[in-house]
Protein backbone atom coordinates (compact mmCIF):
# COMPACT_ATOMS: atom_id res chain seq x y z
CA UNK A 1 0.00 0.00 0.00
CA UNK A 2 0.82 3.62 -0.64
CA UNK A 3 0.25 6.79 0.64
CA UNK A 4 2.13 10.66 0.29
CA UNK A 5 3.16 10.13 4.12
CA UNK A 6 4.15 7.28 6.24
CA UNK A 7 4.06 8.38 10.54
CA UNK A 8 5.41 5.87 12.94
CA UNK A 9 4.09 7.14 16.25
CA UNK A 10 0.95 8.52 17.43
CA UNK A 11 1.70 10.75 19.89
CA UNK A 12 1.08 14.90 19.71
CA UNK A 13 3.49 14.93 16.87
CA UNK A 14 2.35 11.89 15.14
CA UNK A 15 -2.01 12.59 15.68
CA UNK A 16 -1.76 15.94 14.99
CA UNK A 17 0.50 15.86 11.77
CA UNK A 18 -1.39 13.27 10.52
CA UNK A 19 -4.73 14.77 10.78
CA UNK A 20 -2.82 18.43 9.53
CA UNK A 21 -1.81 16.69 6.62
CA UNK A 22 -4.99 15.17 5.75
CA UNK A 23 -6.42 18.30 6.20
CA UNK A 24 -4.37 19.92 3.33
CA UNK A 25 -5.35 16.63 1.22
CA UNK A 26 -2.70 14.33 1.56
CA UNK A 27 -2.76 10.69 2.46
CA UNK A 28 -1.42 9.45 5.55
CA UNK A 29 -0.57 5.83 7.16
CA UNK A 30 0.39 6.02 10.74
CA UNK A 31 1.33 3.13 12.66
CA UNK A 32 1.16 2.93 16.62
CA UNK A 33 1.45 -0.48 18.26
CA UNK A 34 -0.14 1.12 21.45
CA UNK A 35 -3.20 3.39 22.38
CA UNK A 36 -2.85 6.99 20.72
CA UNK A 37 -1.70 9.93 22.44
CA UNK A 38 1.75 9.22 23.11
CA UNK A 39 3.41 9.84 26.59
CA UNK A 40 1.39 13.09 26.71
CA UNK A 41 -1.96 11.45 26.51
CA UNK A 42 -0.99 8.00 28.46
CA UNK A 43 1.82 8.66 30.88
CA UNK A 44 2.72 11.95 31.14
CA UNK A 45 0.92 15.67 30.74
CA UNK A 46 -2.10 14.19 30.86
CA UNK A 47 -2.46 11.99 34.15
CA UNK A 48 0.09 13.77 35.89
CA UNK A 49 -2.52 16.96 35.46
CA UNK A 50 -5.54 14.58 36.69
CA UNK A 51 -2.74 14.32 39.96
CA UNK A 52 -2.32 17.58 40.40
CA UNK A 53 -6.03 18.59 40.43
CA UNK A 54 -6.29 16.11 43.49
CA UNK A 55 -2.96 17.60 45.20
CA UNK A 56 -4.69 21.33 45.09
CA UNK A 57 -7.92 19.89 46.47
CA UNK A 58 -6.16 18.63 49.15
CA UNK A 59 -3.83 21.63 49.75
CA UNK A 60 -7.29 23.46 50.15
CA UNK A 61 -8.39 21.28 52.44
CA UNK A 62 -5.89 21.06 54.63
CA UNK A 63 -5.43 25.27 54.75
CA UNK A 64 -9.73 25.26 55.49
CA UNK A 65 -9.28 26.92 58.75
CA UNK A 66 -8.04 30.08 57.17
CA UNK A 67 -11.11 30.45 54.95
CA UNK A 68 -13.28 29.44 58.20
CA UNK A 69 -13.84 25.93 56.83
CA UNK A 70 -13.21 24.30 60.51
CA UNK A 71 -13.28 20.80 61.61
CA UNK A 72 -13.38 19.18 58.65
CA UNK A 73 -12.68 15.46 58.55
CA UNK A 74 -11.64 13.80 55.14
CA UNK A 75 -10.53 10.18 53.80
CA UNK A 76 -8.53 10.07 50.80
CA UNK A 77 -8.77 7.00 48.37
CA UNK A 78 -6.60 6.60 45.98
CA UNK A 79 -8.04 3.80 44.65
CA UNK A 80 -10.48 6.90 43.45
CA UNK A 81 -7.54 9.32 42.31
CA UNK A 82 -6.13 6.38 39.83
CA UNK A 83 -9.25 5.61 38.53
CA UNK A 84 -10.37 9.25 37.85
CA UNK A 85 -7.48 9.73 36.14
CA UNK A 86 -7.85 6.83 34.28
CA UNK A 87 -11.09 7.63 33.13
CA UNK A 88 -10.03 10.86 31.93
CA UNK A 89 -7.46 9.42 29.55
CA UNK A 90 -9.66 7.01 28.16
CA UNK A 91 -11.88 9.43 26.96
CA UNK A 92 -9.14 11.62 25.97
CA UNK A 93 -8.03 8.91 23.55
CA UNK A 94 -10.96 8.41 22.27
CA UNK A 95 -11.24 11.52 21.12
CA UNK A 96 -7.74 11.20 19.27
CA UNK A 97 -9.27 7.57 17.89
CA UNK A 98 -12.20 9.71 16.19
CA UNK A 99 -10.35 12.66 14.89
CA UNK A 100 -7.73 9.99 13.13
CA UNK A 101 -11.29 8.27 11.60
CA UNK A 102 -10.58 10.63 8.25
CA UNK A 103 -10.57 9.05 4.82
CA UNK A 104 -7.04 10.24 4.08
CA UNK A 105 -6.01 8.51 7.19
CA UNK A 106 -5.58 4.99 7.48
CA UNK A 107 -4.32 4.20 11.35
CA UNK A 108 -2.41 0.61 11.15
CA UNK A 109 -2.69 -0.41 15.28
CA UNK A 110 1.47 -1.76 15.04
CA UNK A 111 4.68 -1.16 15.47
CA UNK A 112 6.31 -0.69 11.93
CA UNK A 113 10.04 -0.88 11.60
CA UNK A 114 11.93 0.34 8.48
CA UNK A 115 12.49 -1.48 5.00
CA UNK A 116 14.37 1.75 3.33
CA UNK A 117 14.06 5.44 3.91
CA UNK A 118 10.57 4.90 2.26
CA UNK A 119 8.79 1.91 3.09
CA UNK A 120 8.08 0.14 6.33
CA UNK A 121 6.49 -3.15 7.38
CA UNK A 122 4.31 -3.56 9.93
CA UNK A 123 5.03 -5.86 12.76
CA UNK A 124 2.53 -8.79 10.99
CA UNK A 125 4.56 -8.33 7.52
CA UNK A 126 2.40 -5.93 5.39
CA UNK A 127 4.45 -3.69 3.42
CA UNK A 128 3.60 0.31 3.03
CA UNK A 129 6.03 2.66 1.04
CA UNK A 130 5.16 6.38 0.90
CA UNK A 131 6.69 9.75 -0.78
CA UNK A 132 7.62 10.92 2.73
CA UNK A 133 7.90 9.12 5.90
CA UNK A 134 7.69 11.16 9.42
CA UNK A 135 9.73 9.41 12.33
CA UNK A 136 7.52 10.92 15.70
CA UNK A 137 8.44 7.99 17.53
CA UNK A 138 8.84 9.83 21.35
CA UNK A 139 11.35 9.10 24.14
CA UNK A 140 11.65 6.76 27.17
CA UNK A 141 12.90 6.96 30.34
CA UNK A 142 16.44 6.87 31.17
CA UNK A 143 17.72 4.98 34.07
CA UNK A 144 20.74 5.37 36.00
CA UNK A 145 23.69 2.62 35.23
CA UNK A 146 23.81 1.80 38.95
CA UNK A 147 23.68 -1.00 40.88
CA UNK A 148 20.11 -1.63 42.10
CA UNK A 149 18.21 0.29 39.58
CA UNK A 150 15.89 -2.19 38.86
CA UNK A 151 14.90 -3.35 42.31
CA UNK A 152 11.27 -3.98 43.05
CA UNK A 153 10.29 -0.48 44.39
CA UNK A 154 12.55 1.77 41.73
CA UNK A 155 9.67 3.04 39.16
CA UNK A 156 9.61 5.09 36.22
CA UNK A 157 7.67 8.11 35.79
CA UNK A 158 5.15 5.84 34.24
CA UNK A 159 5.13 2.80 36.81
CA UNK A 160 4.21 5.73 39.49
CA UNK A 161 0.90 6.40 37.68
CA UNK A 162 -0.50 3.34 38.73
CA UNK A 163 0.83 2.75 41.98
CA UNK A 164 -1.54 1.01 44.79
CA UNK A 165 -1.27 3.33 47.94
CA UNK A 166 0.45 6.16 48.53
CA UNK A 167 4.19 6.12 49.63
CA UNK A 168 5.13 6.77 52.71
CA UNK A 169 8.72 8.02 51.89
CA UNK A 170 9.39 8.76 48.44
CA UNK A 171 12.89 9.60 47.09
CA UNK A 172 13.00 11.18 44.04
CA UNK A 173 15.94 10.97 41.99
CA UNK A 174 16.54 14.15 39.18
CA UNK A 175 15.16 17.85 40.04
CA UNK A 176 14.06 18.11 36.40
CA UNK A 177 10.38 18.75 34.91
CA UNK A 178 9.36 15.36 35.86
CA UNK A 179 11.00 14.73 39.32
CA UNK A 180 9.94 18.04 40.72
CA UNK A 181 6.40 17.81 39.37
CA UNK A 182 5.87 13.98 41.38
CA UNK A 183 7.82 15.23 44.41
CA UNK A 184 5.03 17.96 44.98
CA UNK A 185 2.27 15.96 43.82
CA UNK A 186 2.98 13.20 46.28
CA UNK A 187 3.72 15.64 48.83
CA UNK A 188 0.21 16.93 48.67
CA UNK A 189 -0.82 13.29 48.88
CA UNK A 190 0.96 12.92 52.35
CA UNK A 191 4.22 11.04 51.29
CA UNK A 192 7.41 12.50 52.88
CA UNK A 193 9.34 13.54 49.87
CA UNK A 194 13.19 13.67 49.46
CA UNK A 195 14.78 14.57 46.24
CA UNK A 196 18.44 13.97 45.01
CA UNK A 197 19.89 16.24 42.48
CA UNK A 198 23.45 15.92 40.56
CA UNK A 199 23.42 19.80 39.69
CA UNK A 200 23.81 22.29 41.86
CA UNK A 201 20.46 23.80 41.01
CA UNK A 202 17.44 22.44 40.63
CA UNK A 203 15.12 22.62 37.07
CA UNK A 204 18.43 23.19 34.72
CA UNK A 205 17.18 24.94 31.62
CA UNK A 206 14.98 27.50 33.88
CA UNK A 207 15.94 31.19 34.82
CA UNK A 208 18.07 30.75 37.98
CA UNK A 209 16.07 33.39 40.19
CA UNK A 210 12.87 31.04 39.34
CA UNK A 211 14.49 28.13 40.21
CA UNK A 212 16.27 29.77 43.03
CA UNK A 213 12.76 30.70 44.49
CA UNK A 214 10.79 27.24 43.50
CA UNK A 215 12.98 25.30 45.58
CA UNK A 216 12.51 27.21 48.67
CA UNK A 217 8.90 27.26 47.76
CA UNK A 218 9.05 23.23 48.30
CA UNK A 219 11.35 23.22 50.82
CA UNK A 220 8.70 25.64 52.97
CA UNK A 221 6.31 22.40 52.18
CA UNK A 222 8.54 19.98 53.25
CA UNK A 223 10.04 18.46 50.71
CA UNK A 224 13.61 18.29 51.41
CA UNK A 225 15.39 18.96 48.24
CA UNK A 226 19.82 17.94 48.10
CA UNK A 227 21.66 19.34 45.39
CA UNK A 228 25.25 18.37 44.45
CA UNK A 229 24.40 14.43 45.31
CA UNK A 230 25.96 11.91 43.05
CA UNK A 231 23.50 9.01 43.55
CA UNK A 232 25.62 5.54 43.61
CA UNK A 233 23.50 2.72 44.58
CA UNK A 234 19.95 1.53 45.73
CA UNK A 235 20.18 -1.47 48.02
CA UNK A 236 17.06 -3.81 49.69
CA UNK A 237 16.74 -2.83 53.22
CA UNK A 238 14.69 -4.67 55.14
CA UNK A 239 10.92 -3.86 52.74
CA UNK A 240 12.60 -0.42 51.77
CA UNK A 241 14.98 0.74 50.05
CA UNK A 242 17.85 2.61 50.44
CA UNK A 243 19.23 5.14 47.91
CA UNK A 244 23.14 6.11 48.66
CA UNK A 245 24.62 9.13 47.63
CA UNK A 246 27.59 10.89 47.76
CA UNK A 247 27.89 14.72 48.92
CA UNK A 248 30.84 16.87 48.77
CA UNK A 249 32.74 14.12 49.82
CA UNK A 250 30.25 12.40 52.58
CA UNK A 251 28.50 9.62 52.24
CA UNK A 252 24.82 9.48 53.15
CA UNK A 253 21.78 7.60 52.43
CA UNK A 254 17.82 8.13 52.16
CA UNK A 255 15.34 5.48 53.16
CA UNK A 256 12.46 5.14 51.34
CA UNK A 257 10.00 2.35 50.28
CA UNK A 258 9.69 3.92 46.53
CA UNK A 259 12.16 5.95 44.82
CA UNK A 260 11.35 7.67 41.27
CA UNK A 261 13.89 7.78 38.49
CA UNK A 262 13.43 11.06 36.83
CA UNK A 263 16.67 11.47 35.11
CA UNK A 264 15.93 12.36 31.44
CA UNK A 265 14.80 10.87 28.57
CA UNK A 266 16.08 9.48 25.93
CA UNK A 267 15.21 9.54 22.03
CA UNK A 268 12.86 5.72 21.15
CA UNK A 269 14.77 4.66 17.80
CA UNK A 270 15.54 1.17 19.15
CA UNK A 271 13.15 -1.06 16.86
CA UNK A 272 13.32 1.30 13.88
CA UNK A 273 15.62 -0.54 12.09
CA UNK A 274 17.30 3.25 11.10
CA UNK A 275 20.54 2.07 9.83
CA UNK A 276 18.60 0.19 7.07
CA UNK A 277 17.96 3.79 5.74
CA UNK A 278 21.07 4.97 6.43
CA UNK A 279 19.64 7.53 8.72
CA UNK A 280 21.64 9.81 10.99
CA UNK A 281 20.98 10.12 14.78
CA UNK A 282 23.23 9.57 18.32
CA UNK A 283 22.78 9.21 21.49
CA UNK A 284 20.33 12.53 21.51
CA UNK A 285 18.13 11.52 19.14
CA UNK A 286 17.61 11.29 15.29
CA UNK A 287 19.57 14.30 13.86
CA UNK A 288 17.22 16.76 11.77
CA UNK A 289 17.74 20.30 10.01
CA UNK A 290 15.67 23.46 10.47
CA UNK A 291 12.48 22.04 8.46
CA UNK A 292 12.55 18.39 10.91
CA UNK A 293 14.21 17.18 7.92
CA UNK A 294 17.00 14.00 8.69
CA UNK A 295 19.98 13.39 6.24
CA UNK A 296 17.92 11.46 3.72
CA UNK A 297 16.00 13.45 1.66
CA UNK A 298 11.79 13.36 2.34
CA UNK A 299 12.77 11.53 5.70
CA UNK A 300 11.77 13.58 8.69
CA UNK A 301 11.86 13.25 12.41
CA UNK A 302 9.61 15.34 14.65
CA UNK A 303 8.93 15.87 18.95
CA UNK A 304 10.71 14.09 21.30
CA UNK A 305 12.86 11.46 19.01
CA UNK A 306 15.16 13.99 17.37
CA UNK A 307 15.90 15.43 21.01
CA UNK A 308 15.25 19.66 20.01
CA UNK A 309 12.85 19.92 22.91
CA UNK A 310 11.03 17.40 24.84
CA UNK A 311 7.67 18.99 25.08
CA UNK A 312 4.49 18.03 23.39
CA UNK A 313 3.59 21.21 21.90
CA UNK A 314 7.16 21.11 20.31
CA UNK A 315 5.88 18.26 18.64
CA UNK A 316 2.78 19.34 16.96
CA UNK A 317 4.19 22.53 15.76
CA UNK A 318 7.45 20.78 14.80
CA UNK A 319 5.08 18.16 12.26
CA UNK A 320 3.05 21.34 11.07
CA UNK A 321 6.08 22.64 9.89
CA UNK A 322 7.26 19.68 8.02
CA UNK A 323 4.02 19.42 5.88
CA UNK A 324 4.21 22.86 5.04
CA UNK A 325 7.61 22.39 3.95
CA UNK A 326 6.49 19.17 1.78
CA UNK A 327 3.12 21.44 0.48
CA UNK A 328 5.91 24.69 0.09
CA UNK A 329 3.51 26.44 2.13
CA UNK A 330 4.65 30.00 3.59
CA UNK A 331 4.20 29.89 7.75
CA UNK A 332 4.83 32.05 10.56
CA UNK A 333 5.72 29.03 13.28
CA UNK A 334 8.64 30.27 15.14
CA UNK A 335 9.70 27.20 16.79
CA UNK A 336 12.57 29.15 18.49
CA UNK A 337 9.76 30.43 21.25
CA UNK A 338 8.28 27.69 23.14
CA UNK A 339 6.81 28.70 26.45
CA UNK A 340 6.79 25.87 29.03
CA UNK A 341 5.85 25.08 32.32
CA UNK A 342 6.60 23.01 35.55
CA UNK A 343 3.16 22.14 37.23
CA UNK A 344 4.25 22.33 40.56
CA UNK A 345 2.48 24.09 43.40
CA UNK A 346 3.79 26.77 43.14
CA UNK A 347 3.79 26.45 39.19
CA UNK A 348 7.00 27.98 37.18
CA UNK A 349 6.61 29.08 33.80
CA UNK A 350 8.92 30.61 30.63
CA UNK A 351 9.34 31.73 27.55
CA UNK A 352 12.27 32.98 25.46
CA UNK A 353 15.83 34.16 26.92
CA UNK A 354 17.04 33.37 30.41
CA UNK A 355 19.30 35.94 31.97
CA UNK A 356 21.98 34.02 31.92
CA UNK A 357 21.72 32.58 27.97
CA UNK A 358 21.89 36.56 27.35
CA UNK A 359 24.57 36.88 29.58
CA UNK A 360 26.60 34.43 27.68
CA UNK A 361 25.56 35.66 24.29
CA UNK A 362 27.05 39.07 25.77
CA UNK A 363 23.74 40.33 24.62
CA UNK A 364 22.41 43.86 25.89
CA UNK A 365 19.21 43.21 28.08
CA UNK A 366 16.98 44.69 30.68
CA UNK A 367 15.03 42.30 33.62
CA UNK A 368 12.53 43.89 35.83
CA UNK A 369 10.16 42.11 38.49
CA UNK A 370 6.65 42.25 39.71
CA UNK A 371 5.51 40.15 42.81
CA UNK A 372 2.29 38.58 43.49
CA UNK A 373 1.96 39.67 46.67
CA UNK A 374 0.79 43.32 45.25
CA UNK A 375 -1.49 41.07 43.19
CA UNK A 376 -5.28 41.94 44.37
CA UNK A 377 -6.22 38.59 42.49
CA UNK A 378 -3.40 36.20 43.89
CA UNK A 379 -4.25 37.63 47.48
CA UNK A 380 -8.02 36.98 47.51
CA UNK A 381 -7.05 33.44 46.15
CA UNK A 382 -4.39 33.00 49.53
CA UNK A 383 -1.40 32.50 46.94
CA UNK A 384 0.53 35.74 47.19
CA UNK A 385 4.23 33.48 46.24
CA UNK A 386 5.49 33.91 43.14
CA UNK A 387 7.04 36.38 40.80
CA UNK A 388 6.94 37.54 37.23
CA UNK A 389 10.40 38.57 35.61
CA UNK A 390 10.10 39.87 31.91
CA UNK A 391 13.48 40.31 30.00
CA UNK A 392 13.73 43.05 27.26
CA UNK A 393 15.87 43.70 24.67
CA UNK A 394 17.99 47.42 23.94
CA UNK A 395 14.81 48.76 22.42
CA UNK A 396 12.45 47.71 25.11
CA UNK A 397 11.39 44.42 22.56
CA UNK A 398 10.57 41.40 24.68
CA UNK A 399 12.42 38.08 24.63
CA UNK A 400 11.83 36.38 27.53
CA UNK A 401 9.69 36.00 30.38
CA UNK A 402 10.13 33.68 33.57
CA UNK A 403 7.32 33.04 36.14
CA UNK A 404 6.56 31.39 39.81
CA UNK A 405 3.18 31.53 40.92
CA UNK A 406 -0.41 30.68 40.90
CA UNK A 407 -1.67 29.60 36.88
CA UNK A 408 1.63 30.97 35.60
CA UNK A 409 1.51 27.74 32.69
CA UNK A 410 -1.75 30.03 31.74
CA UNK A 411 -0.76 33.24 31.98
CA UNK A 412 2.88 33.02 30.02
CA UNK A 413 0.94 32.55 26.73
CA UNK A 414 0.29 35.90 26.41
CA UNK A 415 4.03 37.23 26.91
CA UNK A 416 4.89 34.30 24.27
CA UNK A 417 2.50 35.74 21.92
CA UNK A 418 3.86 39.29 22.58
CA UNK A 419 7.15 37.84 21.72
CA UNK A 420 5.85 36.18 18.60
CA UNK A 421 4.53 39.99 17.52
CA UNK A 422 8.31 41.85 18.61
CA UNK A 423 5.99 43.37 21.53
CA UNK A 424 7.75 46.24 23.41
CA UNK A 425 7.41 46.75 26.73
CA UNK A 426 5.92 50.26 26.29
CA UNK A 427 3.41 48.53 24.30
CA UNK A 428 2.46 45.54 26.17
CA UNK A 429 2.05 48.46 29.54
CA UNK A 430 -0.35 50.38 27.23
CA UNK A 431 -2.30 47.38 26.29
CA UNK A 432 -5.92 46.85 28.95
CA UNK A 433 -5.77 44.30 31.12
CA UNK A 434 -9.05 43.08 33.10
CA UNK A 435 -8.97 43.76 36.74
CA UNK A 436 -8.38 42.09 38.94
CA UNK A 437 -6.78 39.17 37.47
CA UNK A 438 -3.61 37.05 37.74
CA UNK A 439 -2.57 38.42 34.56
CA UNK A 440 -2.23 41.94 35.55
CA UNK A 441 1.33 41.02 36.73
CA UNK A 442 2.92 41.13 33.22
CA UNK A 443 1.48 44.94 33.08
CA UNK A 444 2.61 45.84 36.16
CA UNK A 445 6.25 44.00 35.43
CA UNK A 446 6.11 45.87 31.94
CA UNK A 447 5.29 49.35 33.68
CA UNK A 448 8.48 48.58 35.95
CA UNK A 449 11.08 49.51 33.18
P1 LIG B 1 15.20 16.71 32.80
O1 LIG B 1 16.34 16.65 31.87
O2 LIG B 1 14.31 17.89 32.81
O3 LIG B 1 15.74 16.55 34.30
C1 LIG B 1 16.52 15.46 34.72
C2 LIG B 1 17.27 15.89 35.96
O4 LIG B 1 17.95 14.76 36.47
C3 LIG B 1 18.29 16.99 35.70
O5 LIG B 1 18.08 18.04 36.63
C4 LIG B 1 19.61 16.28 35.90
O6 LIG B 1 20.62 17.12 36.41
C5 LIG B 1 19.22 15.20 36.91
N1 LIG B 1 20.12 14.07 36.94
C6 LIG B 1 20.72 13.45 35.89
N2 LIG B 1 21.52 12.46 36.34
C7 LIG B 1 21.42 12.45 37.69
C8 LIG B 1 22.00 11.67 38.72
N3 LIG B 1 22.87 10.70 38.44
N4 LIG B 1 21.67 11.92 40.01
C9 LIG B 1 20.80 12.93 40.29
N5 LIG B 1 20.24 13.70 39.37
C10 LIG B 1 20.54 13.47 38.07
O7 LIG B 1 14.40 15.36 32.57
P2 LIG B 1 13.00 14.87 33.12
O8 LIG B 1 12.56 15.67 34.29
O9 LIG B 1 13.16 13.40 33.27
O10 LIG B 1 12.04 15.20 31.91
C11 LIG B 1 12.30 14.66 30.60
C12 LIG B 1 11.76 15.57 29.53
O11 LIG B 1 10.34 15.59 29.58
C13 LIG B 1 12.26 16.99 29.70
O12 LIG B 1 12.72 17.47 28.46
C14 LIG B 1 11.04 17.73 30.15
O13 LIG B 1 11.00 19.07 29.69
C15 LIG B 1 9.88 16.91 29.56
N6 LIG B 1 8.70 17.07 30.42
C16 LIG B 1 8.03 18.26 30.40
C17 LIG B 1 6.96 18.44 31.25
C18 LIG B 1 6.24 19.76 31.23
O14 LIG B 1 6.40 20.51 30.28
N7 LIG B 1 5.45 20.10 32.24
C19 LIG B 1 6.57 17.46 32.14
C20 LIG B 1 7.29 16.29 32.15
C21 LIG B 1 8.36 16.10 31.29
Amino acid sequence: MKSDIIIIGAGPGGYETAIYAARNGLSVTIFENRKPGGTCLNEGCIPTKCFCRNAEILDGIKDSAEYGVNDMAYTFDFGQVIERKNRIVAGLIEGVEFLLKNKLITFVKEAASLIDAHSVRSVSGEIYSCDHLIIATGSVSKNLPIPGNNLPGVLTSKEILDIEKVPENLCVIGAGVIGLEFASVFNSFGSKVTVLEYAKEILPNFDADISKRLKQALGKKGIEIVNSAAVEEIRENADRLSVKYGYKGENREVVADTVLMAVGRAANVESLNLDVAGIVYSSKGIVTDDNMETNISRVYAIGDVNGKCMLAHAATFQGRKVIDHILGKENTIRLDIIPSAVFTRPEAAMVGCTEDECKQQGRVYRSKKAMFRANGKALSMGEPEGICKIIADEDGVIIGCHMLGPHTADIIQEISALINRRTTVDELSSMIHAHPTLSEIVQECAREF
